[in-house]
């Protein structure tokens, strides 16, 4: 049987181990630093609130993809979410993403509905001010837009931001009777330790190592060292950030990361019904405060609200910058044949659990089809492509 290790237990770690499973004919090992599975996915509790670190709320517009997890964890749809976002010049609370129906509510509608007319529109825009002045007009991109997307890449500018493939925030201003993703599957685990039996069940198969760190990566040979010895495998499947496994040869990839702070309020629910999330783009430190127990659906007469601070403490987000993509891409296309790297953190993508799911049936796909000579993760065309337009310019 062939060897195949897989590094990280989060969830891109664990889709591909039951990825792998599924065909067959693999030795699977897993190795985890952490002594739990499932990485930010990963169930805790506070006072008896369950939480993830961040929200984890599962949103595809791809079927095949909530039927693949709906069937091994089954899933409670809540197509009722909502988002907002505090506007403190304002003294108001507004839909995020931006929502036309709030704009007679705004103070200066009259020059936002002006400028909306005279939106120049983002089909050139060569960064994430640019694209969303040309979609939204100047008034609601700073309103809604600009504070929140600076703090939450730790930048002094929206021009620094030169990929938008990230942002899942919406693309222009919505209008209907919400602003929320109406187009696509929200849904969260019924039981309330979230997605940690998925965690097992696509670990059965796996020789699962927690608390393991490799401490020396020979990529050409394919081997690792942890306890005290080198380990030879057919196929490693990486989910860390690529520079860890090439040893930093084209310097550190930059990620941001996030502080998590935890609060229980002495009241059943604090957000308004149907509201999940709060944006804050002001000063506060926070990016944004979420009620799990609108996901969990956790019945207590009190309240857990997470809040995240970005922080350097950690490595959670990909820089949507294409100088960095490219910078990644130099690690991808120095991957040696037999290591394939997905996950977020693998791919240098800002990806979702869904995106997971489908990068580790793909993987095994290809696989499957007999190609292990494929270092790039999947989305690596993309990279390509970006990476190809740097060196042009
Ligand atoms: C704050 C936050 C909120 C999010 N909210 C959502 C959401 O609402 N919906 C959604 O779909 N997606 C969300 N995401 C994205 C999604 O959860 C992630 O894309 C996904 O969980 C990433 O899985 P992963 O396995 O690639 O990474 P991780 O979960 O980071 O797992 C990586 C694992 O590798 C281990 N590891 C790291 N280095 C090593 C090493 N050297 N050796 C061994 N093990 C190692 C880590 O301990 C960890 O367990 C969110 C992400 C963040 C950061």
């Amino acid at each position: 049987m062939k060897k195949v290790l897989i590094i990280g237990g989060g969830f891109a770690g664990c889709a591909a181990a039951h990825q792998l499973s599924l065909i067959g004919g693999w030795d699977i090992t897993l190795v985890e630093k952490a002594p739990v599975l499932g990485g930010g996915v990963k169930t805790f509790w506070h006072g008896g609130h369950p939480y993830t670190f961040g929200p984890r709320h599962f949103l595809t517009q791809d079927e095949k993809l909530f039927n693949y997890l709906n069937q091994l964890v089954p899933m409670r749809r809540c197509q009722e979410h909502e988002f907002i976002t505090y506007v403190e010049k304002d003294a108001n609370f507004y839909n995020f993403p931006i929502h036309k129906g709030d704009i007679p509510r705004m103070p200066d509608r009259d020059k936002i509905e002006q400028e909306l007319k005279e939106v120049a529109g983002a089909a050139n825009a060569r960064n994430l001010e640019e694209y969303w002045i040309g979609s939204v007009g100047e008034s609601l991109y700073n309103k809604i837009v600009n504070g929140y997307t600076k703090k939450m890449w730790g930048l002094d500018s929206c021009t620094e931001l030169d990929d938008f493939a990230w942002s899942p925030k919406g693309v222009a201003i919505k209008e209907g009777s919400r602003a929320c993703w109406d187009e696509a599957i929200s849904a969260y685990p019924i039981a309330l330790n979230g997605y940690d039996e998925y965690f097992d069940i696509a670990t059965e198969e796996t020789t699962v190592l927690l608390n393991r760190l490799i401490t020396e990566y020979d990529p050409e040979n394919k081997r690792v060292f942890f306890d005290n010895e080198w380990h030879s495998f057919d196929l490693i499947v990486s989910t860390v950030s690529p520079d860890v496994i090439l040893g930093d040869i084209h310097g550190e990839l930059p990620f941001l990361g996030r502080d998590f702070f935890k609060i229980v309020l002495p009241v059943e629910y604090a957000f308004p019904e149907n509201v999940y999330f709060v944006y804050y783009g002001g000063d506060e430190p926070f990016t944004r405060a979420v009620e799990y127990k609108k996901f969990t659906n956790h019945k207590s007469p009190h309240t857990f609200i997470g809040l995240e601070i970005p922080s350097d403490r950690n490595k959670l987000y990909p820089m949507p910058i294409k100088r960095e993509i490219a910078h990644a891409q130099q690690y991808f296309s120095d991957m040696p044949e037999g290591i394939i790297s997905m996950g977020r953190a693998g791919s240098y993508k800002y990806i979702d659990i869904d995106d997971i799911i489908d990068q580790a049936m793909a993987m095994a796909q290809q696989i499957n089809e007999g190609g292990l000579d494929h270092p790039v993760p999947l989305f690596g065309e993309e990279i390509e492509a970006v990476a190809a337009e740097m060196n042009k310019n």
